[in-house]
């Protein structure tokens, strides 16, 4: 595939025109940069953050679950450092009324000359950049007075380590071990943009790692380095669109040992999906000085106190599922005859497809196909998600490659004589006629 077939246009308009993503509040006439997920968007969301799921809590014995308030004590952010310091550098342009982050002005494009960046147009009048917080806030209770503010969190994180000693207790764990959590976050970004890149609410799929003080811990960061490379690459994101920057020690937070930013070549450059960190004992630790509660772990071989050290690993399921979008993104001209026609075609792993089978009837008039296709539909959707559509058979192909469907089976007149059908592959669009009774078993071969 050539990397220019892929554009933020067709992303958009695709996930529009078949369900992924919509403009939120639309016919309100928007809110910038908000999105809410169509059906197939939902659907490949969701299979993204299963397989994320499955590589933390089925593929492993060493990792637990929660799912922390939204809402949590003002407290906790106090203790995070994110009341005091989670913020951006921001600047106004006193010309053209726009807001710019300070360190992103040359990706921004200027108010008046979109051509320029902001500062580059001699009209241009910045004002000195200032400190913006980025945690939303809000009053509970009736009453809005002083001591009701609270935030929406700006991370998951923080919804684990207050819970470290809850899940120390029931869970029978003891270092090493994580606990991981998937769940909303919200930012109000400066500037937010690049479709669901940046966007001010998203989720946050997060895992804290917590392990021993026995001089193994940088070994354990290089262990979950590998296992987010390995996962990347078990939904086939290419290889050449990925990179896995290794943060200088001025990058990182003062506490921090080691950190990994996971970047994707996104077609206006690379952008952060994951960050892997090495924080040292600074969350627990500061959650002990805030709380004033006993935070660390007691081992009952040495009967020594220790804080553990923690590897983080945060990704946002927003940006990954774009990924996936853009990474699956194909056009391609298929030559039949003298005939040329263009198609779209997203390759998704069949590990995330939306849908993994489309079952049609040749003709939808036809009753004796219909009810064949729509038995055999049914017969497969214990085993695998499944579609029945009818209609053009052309247009049918179209819409499930533009969706993603891995197979395709149509029902037609030789299924009622011999009980076979056809079954297409996606990416070949070659056909294969396979008996109606062994339907389950070749998928299940080809869908992994
Ligand atoms: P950036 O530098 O892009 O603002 P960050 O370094 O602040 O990101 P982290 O705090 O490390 O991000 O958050 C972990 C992950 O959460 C990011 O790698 C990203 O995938 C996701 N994320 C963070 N901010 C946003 C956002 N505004 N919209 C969508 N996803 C986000």
């Amino acid at each position: 595939m050539a990397t220019d077939v892929v554009t933020m246009d067709r992303i958009v308009s695709l996930s529009k025109r078949r369900g992924f993503v919509f403009p939120s509040s639309e016919i309100y006439g928007g809110v910038g940069s908000t999105y809410d997920y169509g059906h197939y968007g939902v659907l490949l969301k969701t299979n993204v953050k299963g397989e994320w799921w499955r590589s933390m809590l089925q593929e492993r014995d060493d990792i637990v679950a929660i799912d922390s308030a939204i809402i949590q004590s003002p407290r906790v952010w106090e203790a995070s450092g994110h009341l005091a310091g989670f913020s951006d550098p921001l600047v106004d342009c006193r010309t053209c009324g726009r807001r710019f982050r300070a360190d992103h002005l040359d990706q921004a494009q200027c108010g008046r000359r979109p051509s320029l960046h902001p500062g580059e147009f001699a009209e241009c009048d910045l004002t000195e950049a200032r400190d913006f917080n980025l945690m939303f806030e809000t009053t509970v209770g009736p009453v809005r007075e002083s001591g009701s503010t609270v935030y929406l969190r700006p991370e998951t994180a923080q919804g684990i380590f207050i819970n470290f000693k809850n899940v120390l207790q029931f869970s029978r764990k003891k270092p090493p071990f994580g606990i991981a959590q998937i769940g909303k976050s919200f930012r109000n970004e400066i500037t937010p943009g690049n479709f669901t890149f940046r966007v001010r609410e998203f989720e946050q799929a997060e895992l804290e790692f917590f392990v021993p003080q026995d001089g193994n811990d940088l070994e354990w960061f290089q262990q979950w380095v590998t296992a987010r490379k390995k996962w990347y690459s078990d939904y086939g994101v290419r290889a050449d669109r990925l990179r896995f920057y290794e943060l200088t020690p001025e990058e990182r937070p003062f506490y921090a040992k080691a950190g990994i930013d996971v970047e994707y070549l996104f077609p206006w450059g690379w952008g952060e999906l994951e960050s892997i960190a090495h924080r040292g004992t600074y969350d627990l630790d500061r959650h002990i000085e805030y709380s004033g509660k006993d935070l660390q772990f007691f081992d009952e071989a040495s009967k020594a106190k220790y804080t553990p050290i923690l590897i983080e690993s945060s990704a946002g399921m927003d940006r990954t599922t774009l990924t996936m979008l853009i990474d699956a993104f194909d056009r391609e001209t298929i030559v039949e005859g003298e005939k040329q026609t263009e198609r779209t075609v997203l390759r998704f792993h069949p590990k995330i497809a939306p849908v993994q089978v489309g079952v049609f009837p040749l003709a939808r008039n036809k009753p004796e196909l219909v009810e064949r296709a729509q038995g055999i539909e049914r017969g497969l959707r214990p085993a695998f998600r499944t579609q029945y559509d009818e209609g053009n058979v052309g247009q049918l192909y179209r819409r499930q490659d533009e969706i993603g469907t891995p197979f395709c089976i149509m029902i037609d007149y030789q299924t009622l004589d011999d009980a076979t059908v056809t079954v297409r592959d996606r990416d070949s669009m070659k056909q294969d006629r396979v008996g109606a009774d062994a339907l389950a078993g070749y998928l299940s071969e080809r869908l992994g």
